[in-house]
C-alpha cells in the first residue's frame, strides 16, 4: 500500500490515516450537531483520507487553478496545498480549523462532567506567561487555548494548546513523516508546544498538554493519553443509544468527538478554498450567504496571520 503511493506526501497521508484514533471519525453516530457534517464536507473528508482527486481541482494538462492565497502556486488535484500554503490563513481559514478542535476538546471534557473553557483573552499564566521573544521580539503574554480550571487541585489547572498539522508539509517531511520509522508530524508540533508552554505551567504549578491532531485525524501521544485519562477504561453502557459498534470503548467514544471535529473542519476549509479559488465566492460569507463583517473590509481575501479564532469578550484583558 505504501509503495503504491506516488509521492512522499501521499505516503505520509497513508501513515497518518493509520495513526492514533485517525479513523475514529468514521464511526461517529450523528446524535448531536457536533457529530453531524454537511454531505459536502463529509465527502471531501473521505476524499482526503483516501487520497482521491478532487473533481473541482482537476484540470487538463497545461491548465491549473491558481491559489488565491499566495497567488504563486497552483492547486494540486488532491487538496494538499491549502494546508501548507504560505498565505493559508487567509480569511482565518486555519484559525477556524484549529478553533473547531479547541471547542471539541472543551466539549469532550464537558461530556465527562469536567468543566473547561476557551481561555479567550484572559491571562491565566500571570507574570509567568510573559515571553520577551513573542510577537517578533516585541514581547507579549502567551496563552494556551483551553483551560480546565482546578483540574488537579484548587490552584492547579490543566492547560491545552490545540493545533492541526499536516504530515505532508515540508517541515513534517524533513522529519520523515513519510516513513514508518520517521517522526510523526503531530509529535514534531507537540514537542514545540511542550517547549513553549511546559516551563510556564510548571512555574505556576499547573499541567500542560499539547493537543495536536494531524489533518487526517491522527492524535499526538500527549492528546491520546489525555483522551484516555478523561474517558477512563471500559465500554459504553450497553443501554446508551448514542454510539456504534465500532466505538464501543469509552476512549474511542470521546476521541471520536475530537477527531470528527478536526477532520470535518479541515474538509470545511478545503470546501471554502474551492468555493473561493474555483467558483470566485468570497471567503467571508456567513452561513446565510451574507457578507460577514470582518477587519480589512469585504473582498479582502487575505486574512491576517494568527488572527484570533473567536471574538474576545469586551473589557477582558
Ligand atoms: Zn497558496
Amino acid at each position: 500500500m505504501l509503495d503504491a503511493q506516488p509521492e512522499p506526501r501521499h505516503r505520509a497521508r497513508v501513515i497518518s490515516a493509520g495513526g492514533s484514533h485517525a479513523g475514529a471519525w468514521l464511526g461517529a453516530f450523528p446524535v448531536s450537531r457536533w457529530l453531524t457534517a454537511r454531505g459536502r464536507h463529509y465527502q471531501l473528508a473521505l476524499c482526503m483520507r483516501l487520497g482521491a482527486t478532487l473533481i473541482d481541482l482537476v484540470r487538463d494538462e497545461g491548465e491549473e487553478v491558481l491559489c488565491g492565497g499566495c497567488k504563486e502556486r497552483a492547486h494540486d488535484a488532491y487538496g494538499c496545498h491549502p494546508s501548507v500554503c504560505r498565505a493559508g490563513n487567509r480569511g482565518n481559514l486555519w484559525s477556524r480549523r484549529s478553533g473547531a478542535l479547541e471547542r471539541a476538546i472543551v466539549g469532550a471534557l464537558w461530556a465527562k462532567g469536567q468543566y473547561a473553557r476557551l481561555t479567550g483573552g484572559v491571562n491565566w499564566f500571570g507574570a509567568a506567561g510573559y515571553s520577551a521573544s513573542a510577537k517578533r521580539g516585541k514581547g507579549a503574554y502567551v496563552r494556551a487555548d483551553v483551560i480546565a480550571p482546578h483540574y488537579n487541585s484548587p490552584t492547579s489547572h490543566l492547560f491545552l494548546d490545540a493545533a492541526v498539522t499536516d504530515p505532508g508539509s515540508a517541515t513534517a517531511l524533513r522529519a520523515h513523516s513519510d516513513r514508518l520509522d520517521g517522526t510523526r508530524a503531530a509529535e514534531t508540533r507537540a514537542t514545540r508546544k511542550e517547549k513553549k508552554y511546559a516551563p510556564i505551567t510548571d512555574a505556576i504549578g499547573s499541567k500542560f498538554i499539547a493537543a495536536v491532531v494531524e489533518r487526517f485525524g491522527a492524535c499526538c501521544e500527549d492528546l491520546t493519553g489525555f483522551l484516555k485519562l478523561i474517558s477512563g477504561d471500559g465500554d459504553r453502557d450497553p443501554l446508551c443509544d448514542d454510539y456504534t459498534f465500532s466505538s464501543r470503548s469509552n476512549t474511542t467514544y470521546i476521541a471520536q468527538m475530537v477527531v470528527f471535529a478536526t477532520v470535518i473542519a479541515d474538509a470545511c476549509m478545503l470546501s471554502d478554498v474551492i468555493d473561493c479559488d474555483v467558483h470566485n465566492t468570497p471567503l467571508n460569507l456567513d452561513d446565510k450567504g451574507a457578507t460577514a463583517p470582518r477587519e480589512g473590509g469585504s473582498g479582502d481575501h487575505r486574512g491576517r496571520a494568527h488572527a484570533p479564532a473567536y471574538e474576545r469578550a469586551r473589557g477582558s484583558m
